[in-house]
């Protein structure tokens, strides 16, 4: 993958387009099977709709209170807005009050915490592709329980597998072991076949290894803003 060019938020988002586009074709896939959310974590909603006047429709964030202000604040209801990062049961209702899907589901007890009344939430249980459960997520033992568990859970609709490649390791091989996963996994519910892979360093590998959606940031804004 190539860097993006420097410019502006309209153009590396048509580049970014381009590489999915041309990567996808490339492993015989059709682009537009590939949905790309663009990770918006630290950026104010100024940016948010930014992106939204240039057509983005899916946008991704990890904090679940920095979220929950930035829906409001961007106020535009047909976003939708997928929760990526490490969530605690505590603010599984604050999340599912403005998500759509959350990625990143990663135990029993926060599967039972995002269920109940109200729209479906779509749900990706995340499968941890390290040895040192570093990165969030499950062994790929605890993976295939969680998502039966998810699968019973009124409210919730298990659309797939999600992970982060490890760091120090090709992640096109970490990511066919993902592959392998959600092959599993769809024979326990044939339409939870949705895979959530590839970041702005990795999405060309995802793609390959048949990534669904792809959570890409920096590719797209550029830098993040440090922290406050
Ligand atoms: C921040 C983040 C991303 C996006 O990372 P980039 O490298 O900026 O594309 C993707 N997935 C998760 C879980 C993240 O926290």
């Amino acid at each position: 993958v190539t860097q993006a060019p420097v410019g502006d938020l309209g153009a590396r988002l048509a580049f970014v387009r381009e590489q999915v586009a041309d990567a996808a074709r490339s492993v015989g896939r059709n682009p537009e099977a590939i949905t790309v959310i663009a990770v918006t974590k630290f950026h104010p909603a100024s940016l948010v709709r930014e992106l939204a006047a240039l057509g983005v429709a899916d946008v991704g964030e990890n904090r679940a209170q920095e979220a929950a202000a930035k829906v409001v604040e961007v106020g535009d209801a047909s976003l939708r807005w997928h929760f990526i990062g490490r969530l605690q049961r505590n603010k599984a209702r604050l999340v599912r009050g403005f998500a759509t899907a959350v990625h990143s589901v990663d135990s029993v007890s926060l599967a039972d915490a995002l269920g109940g009344e109200g729209p479906v939430l779509d749900c990706f249980v995340q499968l941890d592709l390290t040895d040192d459960r570093s990165r969030g997520g499950v062994s790929s033992d605890a993976l295939l329980p969680l998502a039966e568990h998810v699968l019973g859970v009124p409210g919730l609709r298990l659309r797939g597998v999600m992970a982060i490649a490890p760091l120090g390791e090709d992640p096109r091989r970490a990511f066919s072991r993902l592959r392998a996963a959600s092959e599993s996994v769809r024979a326990l519910d044939a339409s939870a076949c949705a895979i959530s892979a590839g970041m702005s360093g990795d999405f060309a590998a995802a793609i390959a290894e048949g990534a669904t959606h792809l959570r890409l940031g920096t590719a797209i804004t550029g830098m993040r803003p440090v922290r406050a």
